[in-house]
């Protein structure tokens, strides 16, 4: 399988390729030239597989000839291994047609771990043997960067440099990646929101001058690896609530628009999806582009669902290239006039294309709360406020199919605001420790390209 720029202008790459590069050189996103598919007769095989075999079953096809099917089963193995439910990522039913994919199961209790646990193993795997140094630039809404570090943690030939908006992020959230301290992870308050954070992790790359003294890569959605990974959950599940007979719809809590995009591959490899919502907080600049083609970008407002306070969701990027022919220096254009005047329009085809498989819902502050009440009153589930915003989609969407919920994050990542609602905290799993008693260790920095550079520079192993 090989890989192109959604921009159209960047070396091809392979799969290892493609995982260690990141980001495109032209600032694209790397995407498989053709998506594989499974047969209804491989699909329906997946039924009754563990969570690591079906994985095997739908990422080898992208896998290429970078690894072979037993390698690739035993880093699934071992990345799944350390879930702490056997069946990694669980159904919760919640009435009748309604059902909970609980993704939280990880190290760090957010989905992200669904990927990034998988992640690291393949950075490894891809530098042995070779006398690089990898040199991993994130920025992290909060989530992101606690699963990243937990992954890549003492790992040899890697250094981990994590951005995160100061003040913004859940003290959880924080304490999940300022108390690691191996001397390869570097955290990085930024005085800035989420969205500063990630345009200046993106001006490193598109710097000639840094990205080509450090091998960098990275760890956000925009790593192609991580989407693939995150195909596999909407095969698991909807193998065991009747697919591909039935058509199962799912309700994506969404900010940078990973999670919900692997949806959208899974359906392009042949998985029956009857819809796709894409449900955001008051951040709405999803559903206004799907809703009236409209994607322009406000101002961000802080929320309970940190995750999801984003106003430019770097995978959309994929989408759009996908539905527009993927034609794509035609992209690349309509992208670069995005990033100067922080709007623009969806042309027909994309309007029309995502319209067929995605709607959209944007939900506030008070409709989330009764969501999580309406869980914890009807089936007796703790939810998180980000799983909350989809649920409250998945109820008020009117699609007659088998609905699955995404659960991005354990309820106890957001103590504040599930008491808020609930009127009860929930407690910490055994799994993360004495997390409140540990040493922090991290820099808080202004957001500034210059700053920010030069503090990793003097940290960072330079290219050989
Ligand atoms: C990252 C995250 C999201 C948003 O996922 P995207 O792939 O960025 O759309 C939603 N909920 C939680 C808890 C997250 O950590």
């Amino acid at each position: 399988m090989r890989y192109v720029s959604t921009r159209g202008d960047a070396p091809e790459l392979d799969f290892a390729g493609a995982t260690l590069a990141g980001l495109a050189r032209d600032g694209g996103l790397y995407v498989p030239t053709e998506w594989p598919t499974l047969t209804r007769d491989d699909i329906a095989a997946l039924a009754g597989l563990s969570y690591a075999e079906t994985a095997v079953r739908v990422m080898l096809p992208f896998v290429g000839d970078s690894l072979s099917e037993d390698e690739l089963r035993a880093l699934c193995e071992t990345a799944y291994g350390r879930f702490s439910h056997k069946g990694v990522t669980p159904l919760v039913q919640l009435d009748h047609d309604q059902w909970l994919l609980e993704l939280f199961h990880g190290p760090t209790l957010a989905f992200k771990d669904v990927a990034l646990q998988l992640l690291g193993l393949l950075f490894e795997r891809f530098l042995t043997g070779t006398s690089e140094r990898l040199t991993i630039v994130g920025a992290t809404s909060g989530d992101t960067g606690s699963a990243a570090i937990d992954a890549v943690a003492g790992r040899e030939n890697i250094d981990i440099f994590m951005l995160h908006p100061a003040g913004r992020v859940s003290d959880v959230q924080r304490r999940q990646m300022t108390t690691v301290l191996s001397p390869n992870v570097h955290n990085i308050a930024i005085e800035g929101d989420f969205d500063t954070a990630q345009a200046l992790v993106k001006a490193m790359f598109n710097d000639p001058g840094f990205s080509g003294r450090f091998r960098l890569s990275a760890v956000n959605s925009i790593n192609w690896a991580r989407l693939m990974a995150q195909v596999v959950y909407y095969f698991y599940a909807a193998v065991r609530l009747g697919g591909p007979d039935k058509a199962i719809a799912f309700s994506v809590p969404t900010g940078n628009f990973g999670d919900v995009f692997a949806g959208y591959v899974a359906a392009q490899m042949g998985l029956p999806i009857a819809r796709l919502i894409v449900a955001t907080n008051v951040n709405d600049i999803l559903h206004r582009a799907l809703s009236t083609g409209d994607y322009s970008s406000a101002t961000v407002t802080p929320t309970a669902t940190p995750s999801m306070d984003i106003q430019v969701s770097s995978n959309f990027e994929r989408l759009l290239h996908d539905l527009g022919g993927r034609d794509g220096l035609a992209l690349g254009d309509q992208m670069r006039g995005f990033e100067s005047s922080r709007a623009m329009r969806l042309t027909n085809a994309q309007q029309q294309g995502a319209a067929s498989l995605f709607q959209s819902a944007r939900v506030d502050a008070d409709r989330m709360a009764q969501a999580m009440r309406w869980a914890c009153d009807n089936a007796a589930q703790t939810i998180d406020p980000h799983t909350a915003i989809a649920l409250a989609a998945a109820l008020d969407s009117g699609i007659d199919a088998p609905m699955v919920t995404l659960a991005t994050a354990h309820p106890a990542k957001f103590p504040d605001a599930v008491e808020r609602a609930i009127g009860t905290r929930a407690p910490l799993p055994p799994r993360v420790g004495d997390l409140f008693e540990r040493e922090e260790r991290y820099v808080t920095l202004p957001a500034t390209f210059e700053a920010v550079t030069a503090w990793i520079a003097e940290r960072a192993t330079p290219r050989a």
